[in-house]
């Protein structure tokens, strides 16, 4: 016969772990089924091994800001009741010593393992069962509640919390459970997509940028219509492939293939004044006064398939200049695509949030829950997808306990 338990969640991640963590200190008889041999390997590999835990930036009053969705509003009601300085208390009350790098991104100081061990400990403290590795093969309805079927035998619950995160990085361990049992209840799906992800460029256009690999700097980039656009100051990063960096990660969650993205090379410098100023007083070529306003290797690459600017600034016509300040101040390209899911950081898109409670993240299949990545609901970069795994676990472990 099956063991029984209060609540069942699948999916030792983030989420996963701290919400069994925190509807065991609720009284709840919790499991946690996962079924990859470690648990958290996305907390291990994250912010470059010291995990950027959350971010003070946040708003509680208007926490949506950050994250984007079918349903940007819907994940407010979490966010506002467990909060960025809520997760900080939890890390303070662990003694893990952590830093705040740019814009307001917290990481641990020493390794992500140390928040992994911490949610380990709020397991302990709830008294949570974990059977892992452990691969569950099927979740179906048996009397009042569910009843999983695992590697080590049959399990029952009136609840069942899917954890299992989005399909970014197979390699180690995501898969598409969470949308398959999202199916099999009929629930609907927003169409996942790779997001916080490269972006590749190809053809004649791009082949001049091509040999700029592990080139970085500043830009503003945006796309979108120019009326609803998205912009965001942050560094690209030039790679074999095509682009990357802050900037692209976080442009990429909001690019619609086919259309284009719009990037200001030069966000701090008044590039027309610099080469008009140049023109009155400078022998050099434009390349050269170019090279003094962006990255010298820029500039040449930008020069290639220009010949009307390949001359001394003098002998530039002052449209052309201006053309040129222009262009380098809205370079304007169409992505190819995404490195996809092997690359992406997040998914965006999965359960559609209006088939969940954003009070309690119950489905409307009763006592069937979805927290973290699978729903969609996407962060930008910068310790907010962690948050939202925080907060969504949050809130079902307390809906779970006060039924
Ligand atoms: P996950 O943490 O992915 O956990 C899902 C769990 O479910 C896994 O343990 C998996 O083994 C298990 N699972 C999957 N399928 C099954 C199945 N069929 N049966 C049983 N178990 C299953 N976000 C930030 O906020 N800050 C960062 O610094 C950051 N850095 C990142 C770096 C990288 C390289 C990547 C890829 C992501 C990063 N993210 C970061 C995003 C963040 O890791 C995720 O948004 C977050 O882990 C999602 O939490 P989750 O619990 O929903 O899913």
């Amino acid at each position: 016969s099956p063991q029984r338990f209060d609540a069942i969640v699948v999916g030792a991640g983030a989420a996963g772990l701290f919400c069994a963590g925190v509807a065991g200190q609720l009284g709840l008889k919790v499991l946690l089924v996962d079924h990859a041999a470690k648990v958290a390997e996305k907390i291990r590999i994250s912010g470059g091994g010291r995990c950027n835990f959350t971010n003070r930036e946040l708003d509680p009053r208007a926490p949506h800001k950050h994250f984007l969705g079918g349903n940007p509003h819907f994940c407010r009601s979490a966010l506002s009741r467990y909060t960025a300085e809520d997760f900080i208390g939890l890390v303070r009350r662990h003694g893990i010593a952590f830093h705040e790098k740019h814009k307001g991104q917290l990481f641990g100081d020493r390794s992500s393992d140390d928040f992994i061990q911490m949610l380990l400990a709020e397991c302990g403290a709830g008294g949570v069962e974990r059977w892992q590795p452990c691969a569950v093969r099927a979740v179906r309805t048996a009397g009042d509640g569910y009843e999983i079927d695992t590697d080590r035998g049959v399990a029952s619950a009136p609840r069942v919390v899917i954890a299992t995160g989005g399909l970014s990085i197979p390699q180690i361990g995501a898969s598409d459970f969470g949308h398959r049992i999202a199916a099999q209840f009929g629930l609907k799906l927003v169409p996942p997509r790779p997001a916080l992800v490269p972006l590749t460029f190809e053809g004649a256009s791009w082949a001049p940028y091509a040999g700029l690999a592990g080139l970085a700097l500043p830009v503003r980039i945006a796309t979108g219509s120019k009326k609803a656009a998205m912009a965001f100051d942050e560094d690209l990063l030039f790679t074999h492939r095509g682009l990357s960096g802050p900037a692209v990660l976080q442009i990429s969650s909001y690019w619609a293939p086919g259309t284009p993205i719009r990037i200001d090379l030069a966000p701090a410098t008044d590039v027309a004044a610099a080469l008009a100023d140049a023109k009155l007083r400078s022998r050099k070529l434009v390349a050269n006064e170019l090279a003094t306003l962006v990255p010298e290797r820029l500039a040449d690459a930008w020069m290639q398939g220009r010949p009307t600017l390949q001359r001394p600034v003098v002998e530039a016509a002052d449209k052309a200049l201006a053309a040129l300040a222009h262009d380098i101040a809205n370079w304007e390209l169409v992505p190819a695509g995404t490195e996809g899911y092997r690359k992406a950081e997040v998914t965006a898109g999965g359960v559609d949030t209006r088939e969940l409670s954003s009070q309690t993240m119950e489905s409307r299949q009763p006592g069937l829950y979805f927290i973290g990545e699978v729903v969609d609901v996407t962060g930008w970069l910068g310790g907010y997808n962690f948050q939202w795994a925080w907060a969504s676990a949050w809130a079902c472990a307390h809906g779970m306990a006060a039924e």
